[in-house]
């Protein structure tokens, strides 16, 4: 069988820096050591590891500790703190088959590490430690800000309003006196025209309350809404852009933090009326936060203008 290298080194085969030596144990410098002290203590008679020791080899494994206690002191590191360790098999990291200890000391440590530095599972177990404290952190600051964001982006069904679905909005003159004041809004009876089958169609369209019923419109559509049906307005943008400008008589709801002000919205909001929504273009996210709360208490027809305010912009 092959000798060990520590065995080469005990013949002095190879050189090494020995540190102690006596019949049974020697103690050299490490050749690649991963601390300012690194030294290893091996038992001189070829033990492979840990796994093959017997009760005899206990007091040889205690002087062991002792010799590395006392190399502690003579390099200064016993008050400071050092780590004695022992590698066994290849989890462990072990190269040399040979039973030895790391004394390691000289400078802070941290937690378990190896030659190779820390383990994996300690990376693993820190990462994750880190990663949950992030979480947290974001959840928190989360949870605190007024604007903060879902978590989970929200898929709406996008259903595009027909022609058809239009007309029955539409009189020819406007029908009511603009909504003026949270007060008026919410005195107003409710008083929704149900269509049955025997209902005559109506010869002038009137309000027709369609509950739940959620369009996308085009600019066109917003326009003729809004100069011939009984509408209640929503701008669903910051309270900042509203300030810079907005549609009309157009309330101020804006969609990303819409469900603190659920009461707020119940109280405005018409049930008579056909809501419009416009944010600022394109996805509408944040017409549609509201036109799911509105939707959710059977408010409805309600009509989100997908051109939002920069195509009203553009085509003033
Ligand atoms: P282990 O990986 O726990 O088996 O430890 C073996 C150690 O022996 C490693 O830290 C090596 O750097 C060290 N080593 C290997 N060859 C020599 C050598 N010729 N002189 C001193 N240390 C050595």
């Amino acid at each position: 069988m092959e000798p060990t290298i520590f065995e080469r080194i005990i013949n002095r085969e190879i050189p090494a820096t020995i540190e102690y030596e006596d019949h049974e144990i020697i103690a050299i410098r490490d050749v690649a050591p991963i601390a300012p002290v690194h030294i290893l203590i091996i038992s001189k008679r070829v033990i492979p590891s840990v796994n093959a020791l017997s009760a005899e080899d206990s007091a040889l494994v205690g002087r062991i500790q002792l010799v590395a206690r006392d190399l502690a002191k003579k390099y200064s590191i016993d008050k400071s703190g050092y780590r004695i360790v022992t590698n066994c098999n290849d989890d462990a990291g072990q190269t040399v088959s040979h039973l030895h200890f790391h004394l390691l000391g000289g400078s802070p440590l941290g937690r378990m590490s190896t030659q190779d530095g820390p383990t994996r599972f300690g990376i693993v177990k820190e990462s994750v430690i880190l990663l949950l404290c992030a979480i947290g952190l974001a959840t928190g600051f989360n949870a605190m800000n007024s604007k903060s964001i879902t978590w989970v982006k929200k898929e709406y069904e996008r259903v595009v309003a027909s022609p058809g679905d239009l007309d029955k909005y539409i009189t020819d003159t406007q029908p009511t006196t603009p909504l003026d004041t949270a007060a008026e809004r919410v005195s107003k009876p409710i008083v929704p025209t149900v269509i049955t089958e025997n209902t005559k169609p109506p010869t002038t369209p009137v309000f027709v309350a369609e509950p739940g019923v959620v369009r996308e419109i085009t600019y066109a559509q917003f326009k003729q809404l809004l100069a011939s049906s009984p509408y209640y307005l929503i701008d669903a943008r910051g309270a900042d852009k509203y300030a810079l400008g907005h549609i009309g008589k157009a309330t101020n709801f804006y969609g990303g933090e819409i469900q603190s002000r659920i009461p707020e919205l119940l109280a405005s909001a018409p049930r008579d009326r056909v809501i419009l929504i416009y944010c600022d273009g394109g996805e509408c996210e944040l017409s549609h936060h509201v036109a799911d709360v509105l939707k959710q208490f059977q408010y409805g027809p309600i009509f989100i203008f997908t051109g939002g305010w920069a195509e009203w912009e553009k085509n003033r």
